[in-house]
């Protein structure tokens, strides 16, 4: 055995040992999934305590969730009989609030966590102001990848000054940009960006400060560095400057954030910053059976880009991935709950399942087989139920509408869908105190409006009529076809994530249709989910023994002994959007949804079952172009 082994009962094999014991200098450990790279970070923190007695809060150990963050401290206590005081004062955790807890105690950064801007919607309050100065319209302009370009700025510490855009678009983009950075500060406002940038500023606006912290730091150990991103690497790079004891890990063929600014190159160019670095690598895999890890290299050696490694696996027992050819993405929910209830029997814990999925309304189906089963299981914090995506709710809003034509909050959504501005809502709650009657009734009596939007409007009670007797399916196309929905759809385009597309919603919601003969019951089908899904949210806190249900993004990391990947079929795993780009001749946007499915599959420890439904979204669909790179 290695020395101090035991007494830390770390259990590492030697070139884990070398890693965690290497202690001066800068160090950077990359190889592939489940070597033992975070085990690695984690016993090496139990070292410089333990045999080097660093003082806990000179040791920064960033993880890439909180989560992750609190698996480590239990691993501290636990295996390596750290005192809870000394945990304490660790200062560990994300990039984020690490450098938030930084940057709120000092001028001019004393932001008050109740000025966050924590949703999406609230940023684009903002940007919709400035949109109204640019006479952008509203329907045409796509807020959300605007938002998602100035994080992308943000993130690669590209202030507006620095830019020079493109074309037309980015030019807009800027201008919201200038005026998003503008109102936040004459309001005293941040966003979570701002909790990275900030920081960085700091150090930069005040050397001494810098220097104090420089001073308190002395061992920085860094998870998952494949994605750190330029204001993180900047920032990280002068807090480090003096010791230079960084030690940090990762895989390239993990790196999944490119869209949120995330960036491999810092990584695999590290011995650029630090020349005298010392390079380890890790090829034992301890986490997967020998099929699994056989398969996920075969796959991850498709890509051009990356940099070669080994991955052995440890262990000979275990089974190749198995396939499910499901009909549909209900008869794939099915599979997979009768597949996990046949396992439990035998005697695994509700625990030991994950079920990953590429994007987050992908999970509608599993997530309703599910409430509809017995199992205990868990819904990632911030997923919101399927039935509240805005374009779903506004073509629901319809069919609202039809049963109670008080629902006045479905009204909006319809005037919304309509392009109607908000002063056909008030005139028409005008109208029905005045006369006494319901806003539906009011619909047919407001007259100082343009003439074409008095046409929308005289189409809406006629509607309701036929669409209170007709099949769920029959009521959404005719909403689609004859309100105008459609275009909306089309204009209104994606939101959140701009990934998941409005159109791709109304075609999941039509699969749900379809499985009700009277348009009630689809809402009430509708309610109850909805319910459930906060309901879920609520009580899978406090599970610690359930399913998991998340996208392959928030996997990252963990491990289950049964992982199922749901929906591989093209235009999910690989996403539309990077086929999109493969035939404009980019290569690497499919190179990463092909990391993604690597991720994916080595989460598992020793079965890993790829569902590849042959319907999606009521169409034919074909089975992932990966695949065949299993074979
Ligand atoms: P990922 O790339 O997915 O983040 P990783 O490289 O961080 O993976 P870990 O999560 O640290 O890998 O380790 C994978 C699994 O292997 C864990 O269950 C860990 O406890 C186990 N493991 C790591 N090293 C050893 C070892 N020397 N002996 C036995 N088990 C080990
Ligand atoms: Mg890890």
């Amino acid at each position: 055995a290695l020395p101090n082994q035991e007494f830390l009962n770390l259990n590492l094999d030697s070139s884990q040992y070398n890693a965690v014991t290497a202690t001066d200098g800068p160090l950077l450990i990359i190889a592939g999934a489940g070597s033992g790279k975070t085990r690695v970070l984690t016993s090496r923190t139990a070292f410089l305590i333990k045999e080097q007695m660093i003082e806990p809060k000179n040791i920064m150990l960033v993880t890439f969730t909180s989560k992750s963050a609190i698996e480590m401290k239990e691993r501290l206590i636990k295996v390596a009989g750290l005192t809870p005081q000394q945990i304490h004062s660790l200062v560990t955790g994300t990039f984020h609030s690490i450098f938030y807890k930084i940057v709120m105690h000092h001028e001019p950064y004393r932001w008050k966590s109740t000025n966050l801007l924590k949703w999406d919607y609230q940023k684009e309050k903002i940007i919709k102001e400035a949109a109204r100065e640019l006479t952008l319209d509203e329907k045409e302009f796509a807020f959300d990848q605007a938002l998602q370009l100035i994080g992308y700025w943000k993130n690669t510490l590209l202030p507006p000054e620095l830019i020079k855009p493109k074309d037309q678009w980015e030019e807009r983009v800027l201008f919201l940009y200038r005026y998003y950075e503008n109102r936040k500060k004459e309001y005293g406002l941040f966003d979570f960006d701002d909790m990275l940038v900030g920081c960085y500023h700091l150090f930069l606006e005040q050397p001494d400060l810098l220097k104090r912290y420089q001073e308190r730091f002395t061992h920085f150990l860094i998870d998952e560095f494949q994605d750190i991103n330029k204001v993180q690497y900047e920032t990280i790079k002068l807090l480090s400057h003096t010791t230079k004891n960084l030690c940090v890990v990762g895989d390239d063929d993990q790196s999944i954030y490119a869209f949120r600014g995330s960036d491999p190159t810092f990584m695999l160019e590290f011995e650029k910053d630090y020349p005298n670095a010392r390079i380890v690598t890790l090829s034992q895999n301890y986490r997967s059976s020998h099929m699994i890890v056989a398969s996920a290299n075969r796959i991850i050696t498709r890509n051009l880009r990356r940099r070669e490694k080994k991955m052995n696996a440890s262990f000979n027992n275990g089974q190749a991935p198995f396939f499910f050819f499901p009909y549909n993405e209900e008869e794939e929910a099915t599979m997979i709950v009768t597949d996990i209830k046949e396992k439990i029997k035998d005697g695994a814990a509700p625990s030991d399942f994950a079920i990953l999925y590429r994007t987050h309304t992908a999970s509608r189906a599993m997530f309703e087989r599910l409430a509809q089963s017995n199992l205990p299981f868990k819904l990632e914090q911030d997923s919101d139920s399927f039935y509240n995506r805005r374009i779903v709710r506004g073509l629901l809003a319809y069919l609202h509408l039809s049963k109670d034509p008080n629902d006045t909050d479905a009204l909006g959504h319809v005037l919304s869908s309509l392009f109607l501005k908000q002063n056909v809502m008030n005139d028409l709650k005008a109208i029905s105190i005045l006369e006494d009657c319901s806003m539906i009734q009011a619909l047919e009596k407001i007259t100082n409006i343009q003439p074409f939007q008095q046409k929308k409007l005289r189409k809406i009670v006629p509607m309701f009529s036929r669409l209170k007797s007709t099949s769920p399916i029959t009521a959404i196309e005719m909403i689609e076809r004859e309100m105008g929905f459609a275009e909306y759809v089309k204009k209104n385009g994606n939101e959140g994530n701009t990934i998941e597309k409005g159109s791709d919603d109304i075609r999941d919601l039509k699969v749900v249709a379809k499985k009700f003969k009277h348009v009630q019951e689809l809402l009430d089908h509708v309610s109850h989910m909805v319910a459930m899904n906060k309901e879920m949210k609520q009580i899978s806190k406090h599970y610690t023994d359930a399913v998991q249900l998340l996208t392959i993004h928030r996997s990252k990391g963990l491990e289950f002994k049964h992982v199922y990947i749901i929906g591989t079929v093209d235009g999910s795993i690989p996403h539309d959007f990077a086929l999109e780009s493969l035939r404009n001749g980019e290569n690497e946007p499919l190179e990463e949804e092909r990391r993604l499915l690597y991720v994916a599959m080595t989460r598992a420890e020793e079965s890993l079952t790829i569902s590849v439904p042959e319907m999606r979204r009521n169409k034919i669909s074909h089975p992932s172009r990966f695949i065949k790179e299993f074979l």
